[in-house]
């Protein structure tokens, strides 16, 4: 049996950060995983600029609430799941996630949560568990599952090297050049030839 992981944001959902970036017009919140490697400096960056903005977390909400899927995720997410079981390994929170798991009509996601007051204030974050995502993954295969993920930026490359099979799933080019070993997919139709290539 083949578990597939798949990362969340830039392979079924857009970047939450960046929709929030032209929500608010603030440029600096734009930096992303694809930009800034070490998770720990990005999510520093973005609570600093929330707090210079006093934006809270009912603000993000709010533009999170107006996202939609990207076009044809929920489709190809229902045809994987009929395929294989389905993880969804992600570096975002479950309180960005709940509205756009509704529209995914809720698969399994495994993320980490925010810390924040009562007046929605962000002061922190809690990462469930560092390098989660290759942990899941070689927990999987300790399970005696096979694996295969996919995911679109730095912050998934180690996932996908634990992987039996690991895909990238519209990269940037920076990624595609540091990380060649990794196949290269530009939609879900391409995306699915390379599950099914895994089995
Ligand atoms: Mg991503």
């Amino acid at each position: 049996m083949l578990i597939a992981c798949l990362d969340l944001e830039g392979v079924l959902v857009p970047e939450v950060w960046i929709n929030f970036a032209l929500a608010t017009g603030i440029e600096e919140l734009k930096a992303t995983t694809r930009d800034i490697p070490d998770y720990d400096v990005l999510m520093k960056q973005r609570l600093r600029i929330l707090g210079d903005n006093k934006l809270t977390l009912p603000d993000i909400q709010n533009v999170i609430a107006e996202m939609k899927p990207l076009d044809g995720a929920r489709e190809f997410l229902d045809w994987l799941k009929i395929k294989f079981q389905v993880v969804i390994l992600s570096d975002t929170f479950y309180e960005f996630a709940a509205p756009l798991m509704a529209q995914l009509d809720y698969p399994t996601l495994f993320c980490h949560n925010l810390v924040y007051n009562s007046q929605g204030e962000i002061t922190d974050y809690a990462i469930r568990l560092r390098d989660q995502k290759r942990k899941a993954v070689l927990a999987f295969k300790n399970l005696n599952f096979r694996v295969a993920a996919a995911g679109d930026s730095y912050n998934d490359t180690s996932m996908l090297a634990a992987a039996d099979i690991g895909i990238l799933f519209r990269p940037p080019q920076n990624v595609i050049d540091e990380f060649p070993q990794f196949p290269v997919t530009q939609n879900y139709d391409e995306l699915k030839q390379q599950f099914l290539m895994a089995v």
